[in-house]
């Protein structure tokens, strides 16, 4: 099986699957869960920021972001495309009384910042009180320039706006860079980073920010039923992540180009090449027949998402020959 539909489909290798079983735990809603501590200490330390909650989703680590920096009646300025507004359910919204005010996203993933700035509401009752700004990074594979995360920052500092990345895929936005991910992360207030993707680990991401905020969002996990007992079972898969399965998303974006190359020599096809920067390759069957190809694919045990173009994610269990057989069959059903 070549599963290329998400990095989320990654499953815990041995050695993780040993860290996890040997796992000192606790009970972690008391506090007492020694590995849940660790693998909190240590993502506030990779990430540069001063503290960090472990929840069981990054859905859930956006939502207490959103809760935390924003009160009732307020509103975070998001990407009409981006995770926080269109895949959360309408989260912020429903359980938060936070209005969304999603702005369209340019090509590149960014949001211009003149569309930012005149997004922001003046203080009239009319209106909601502009309170957070969300960017994501990476966002559909593409990683955001550095000198933009720089000036959306002090945008939002201008505008007593706090500053939340989404950065369910900031390791590979780093790794792409060559950059320490806190040249990232601490350009905000705070970060969600997944586990449960690239990184391999089976579940759970990691909310970091300051500690008054991570006090804050503690709070609300518990509230939302988030707070989990002897979690370090969980968290010693997290630890193992962040502690041998960051470089390696290299191979990953080696495996991605590789895969796009081998795609854009089929005439049959339009390859997003631009789009092409970590882990993610996006492309159209000309003919338009997504689904055709999709199934043609699953006969022959290749997963692909074919929900708009047709998405491909490259992950720790995908290898080098995967990627070529799996050109292969696309060739095959061509020829
Ligand atoms: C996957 C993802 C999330 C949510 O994570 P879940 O653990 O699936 O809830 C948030 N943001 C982005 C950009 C993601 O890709």
């Amino acid at each position: 099986m070549i599963d290329l539909r998400s990095d989320t489909v990654t499953k815990p290798t041995d050695a993780m699957r040993e860290a996890m079983a040997a796992a000192p735990v606790g009970d972690d809603v008391w506090g007492d869960d020694p590995t849940v501590n660790r693998l909190e200490d240590l993502a506030a330390d990779i990430t540069g920021m001063a503290a960090s909650l472990f929840v069981p989703s990054g859905t859930m680590s956006n939502l207490l972001a959103i809760m935390s920096h924003c009160q009732r009646g307020e509103e975070y300025i998001v990407g009409q495309d981006a995770h926080t507004y269109k895949y959360e359910g309408g989260g912020a919204a429903v359980l938060g009384s936070v209005q969304p005010q999603p702005l369209e996203v340019e090509k590149d993933g960014t949001i211009p910042l003149a569309k930012i700035r005149a997004a922001i509401k003046p203080d009239d009752f009319h209106f909601a009180i502009t309170k957070l700004l969300c960017l994501e990074n990476t966002i559909g594979g593409k990683v955001l320039p550095m000198d933009y995360i720089h000036e959306a920052g002090a945008l939002a500092k201008e505008h007593h706006l706090k500053f939340h990345l989404d950065g369910a895929r900031v390791f590979n936005a780093a790794v792409k860079l060559g950059c320490d991910v806190q040249d990232i992360t601490r350009q905000f207030d705070s970060v969600s980073v997944c586990l449960s993707k690239g990184l391999g680990a089976p579940v759970g991401s990691v909310l970091c920010g300051d500690r008054e905020f991570i006090k804050t969002a503690r709070r609300w996990r518990k509230m939302l039923g988030g707070g989990m007992r002897q979690a370090g079972i969980i968290a010693a898969g997290g630890i193992y992540a962040l502690e041998h399965n960051i470089d390696r998303l290299a191979e990953d974006h080696v495996n991605a180009r590789r895969l796009a190359e081998g795609l854009a020599a089929i005439d049959a096809l339009d390859v997003d090449m631009a789009g092409v920067q970590t882990n993610m390759v996006f492309f159209r069957p000309k003919d338009g027949r997504h689904q055709d190809l999709a199934d043609y694919l699953a006969g022959k045990d290749m997963l692909v998402d074919a929900a708009k173009a047709i998405r491909l994610v490259t992950h720790m269990q995908v290898t080098a020959d995967d990627i070529d057989a799996f050109i292969g069959a696309v060739n095959a059903y061509y020829s």
